[in-house]
């Protein structure tokens, strides 16, 4: 699979297809194959249930996609390789995408509406951020989504609030 990444607009493309941005976040990943100085990240992006990182050593530039799967294992690493934004040619599909996640879904409007007063007296914080995460069509935990899931019988009959995420 080959990286792409577009440093101005934070835009990293596997084989030709953006991977949506998820955090900008500056932590220290790992260290450069070249030159053994800290390697930075610049950006998580999701590819399916795997988080995309694009990074940058501190020192020699060089840039790396270094791939984490839903748990946060180390899968792997590729080189990244940087295009400016006039080679960017597909810019129409980027700007669906965006559009696309940042409008809140019906879930997410429903879940918000929810105190989180009584979320808190069935559901455990990691599930709660898993539920939010799952209804913001962000990356979650397979395992509290389904933990969550089997209490929202009892959320229910609590709070007469039936959720369907
Ligand atoms: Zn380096």
């Amino acid at each position: 699979m080959a990286y792409t990444y577009d440093l101005q607009n934070n835009i990293l493309k596997a084989n030709k297809t953006e991977l949506p941005l998820d955090d900008l976040e500056q932590n220290l990943v790992g260290t450069c194959s070249k030159c053994n100085a800290d390697v930075v990240s610049i950006s998580y992006h999701l590819q399916d249930e795997r988080t995309v990182v694009a990074s940058r050593c501190s020192a020699c530039g060089q840039m790396y996609a270094i791939l984490y799967d839903e748990y946060w294992v180390w899968l792997g690493e590729h080189i990244l390789k940087e295009v400016t934004s006039s080679e960017q040619e597909d810019s129409e599909n980027a700007d669906s995408i965006s559009e696309e996640t940042t409008e809140p879904t019906e879930e997410l409007l429903a879940l918000q509406a929810i105190p989180l007063k009584k979320m808190e007296t069935t559901f455990t914080q990691a599930e709660i951020k898993t539920l939010f995460a799952k209804a913001n069509g962000k990356k979650y935990v397979r395992q509290y989504l389904y933990r969550a899931r089997k209490k929202y019988q009892k959320f229910g009959e609590l709070f007469d609030i039936y959720l369907q995420i």
